[in-house]
């Protein structure tokens, strides 16, 4: 009999597993093969959760909903991360998309990136003419005409002729600031704001078109994709998508870029996408929304950090009920990211989380949790709460009777 008999034997068996570290055998020799670990890669685990607890389905939202952030078309062409088509191509015709929205009760889907010129008046006549109150489209800037020396008054101007040809707003993606540069596609990052778009912010003011404005991301792609990374297999599934080393800016050199915009002007109407780009810190957007009267926010693709601090989220949620708008980033047949993939059950997760007290569920369709391995609590908001951020406060910013 070996130490680690006569230990299972008198009933000590459990502290083998120290005697073995503390070097009277090695792991291998003193464990049998069945308590052996074995490896398991990352990629290939998928726990599923032991816990019951109640599972409300919600199969339709409490009130008609506005999806502010939808993309359902994109630039036909684009280089390094830069927009340079006015033409789209289209992810999902109004009838595959209408069947959805009618199952759902999303009123209407606001499709952020529609083109400019030409692209964008077929888009809107694709859509928004198509079916009216259904679909509402924005247009973004033509980064293409950067270097002409008079692009700030053609951009103006090009906002002039998108809001005639029914653009409902202004689209910035994270292009600005992050992939935009000086020859356009290369030379120095162009700041968020840089004096030529000044006319653009303030015809958007003059015209009432609000800017819906992506400035940044997750603060986990600002830092190493490493081990410590809690995004770490986001990052490490899309490198392209780290903003860590280069010539980066940090997070907080982009958004003091994107306030000094705000504050510059303040007749412009800003929805700050994402949490205003900071969900992991809502105390820092609490103290933005405070501090600019014309920012609000939206939530896509963030219920998962949200709903992780349901507790700090359903606070943020009472204090700006009136500052916060319905968003997913829902993109048709997006599968590759399941938690802004258009489809129902994209829908039943965002309105479980705002309408349930349901706890520890996933916050995207998907084998794993996409956004870091987490489940999230529901925040069970109060029906005028939710009247408010389900169609209320995007009716008052885009000017609509629901
Ligand atoms: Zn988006």
């Amino acid at each position: 009999m070996n130490r680690r008999q006569l230990l299972r034997t008198t009933g000590l068996g459990l502290v083998g597993g120290a005697v073995a570290h503390a070097g009277v055998a090695s792991k291998a020799d003193a464990l049998p093969e069945k308590s052996q670990p074995k490896p398991l890669s990352l990629a290939d685990y998928e726990p599923k959760s032991m816990l019951q607890v109640r599972e409300t389905h919600v199969e339709r939202a409490r009130f008609p909903v506005i999806d502010i952030h939808t993309h359902i078309s994109f630039s036909a062409k684009s280089q390094n991360g830069i927009e340079l088509s006015p033409e789209c191509s289209y992810q999902g015709t109004p009838k595959e998309l209408l069947a959805v929205m009618d199952r759902k009760n999303i009123r209407s889907m606001v499709n952020l990136t529609g083109g400019y010129g030409a692209g964008l008046a077929e888009t809107v006549n694709k859509y928004d003419r198509a079916h009216r109150d259904r679909f509402y489209t924005f247009t973004v800037p033509s980064y293409a005409d950067l270097l002409k020396p008079d692009y700030p008054k053609l951009q103006a101007q090009a906002i002039e002729e998108a809001h005639r040809n029914g653009a409902r707003g202004l689209k910035i993606l994270k292009t600005l600031g992050l992939y935009l540069r000086d020859n356009i596609t290369s030379g120095k990052l162009v700041k968020i704001d840089d004096p030529r778009f000044d006319p653009m912010w303030d015809t958007c003011g003059q015209l009432n078109m609000p800017v819906a404005i992506h400035v940044s991301d997750p603060i986990a792609f600002f830092t190493p994709t490493d081990r410590f990374n809690e995004r770490y297999e986001e990052l490490n599934n899309h490198p392209d998508w780290s903003f860590y080393g280069g010539d980066f800016p940090s997070n907080a050199e982009l958004l003091d870029a994107r306030n000094r915009v705000f504050a510059r002007h303040p007749k412009t109407r800003f929805i700050v996408l994402h949490v205003g780009n900071f969900s992991e810190n809502l105390a820092n957007v609490s103290e933005n929304l405070d501090r600019f009267t014309n920012m609000n926010v939206d939530i896509a693709a963030r219920i998962g950090e949200l709903g992780r601090q349901p507790r700090t989220a359903r606070s943020f949620f009472e204090k700006y009920q009136d500052r916060i708008l319905f968003g997913t980033d829902a993109t048709p047949h997006g599968d590759e990211y399941p938690q802004q993939v258009f489809n129902d059950q994209l829908y039943e997760i965002y309105y479980r989380f705002l309408e349930t007290d349901d706890e520890y569920f996933d916050y995207a369709p998907a084998k794993v949790p996409p956004q870091g391995r987490w489940r999230i609590y529901g925040i069970n908001l109060s029906e005028s709460i939710l009247s408010k951020v389900y169609n209320g406060n995007a009716a008052r910013e885009l000017h609509l009777t629901v």
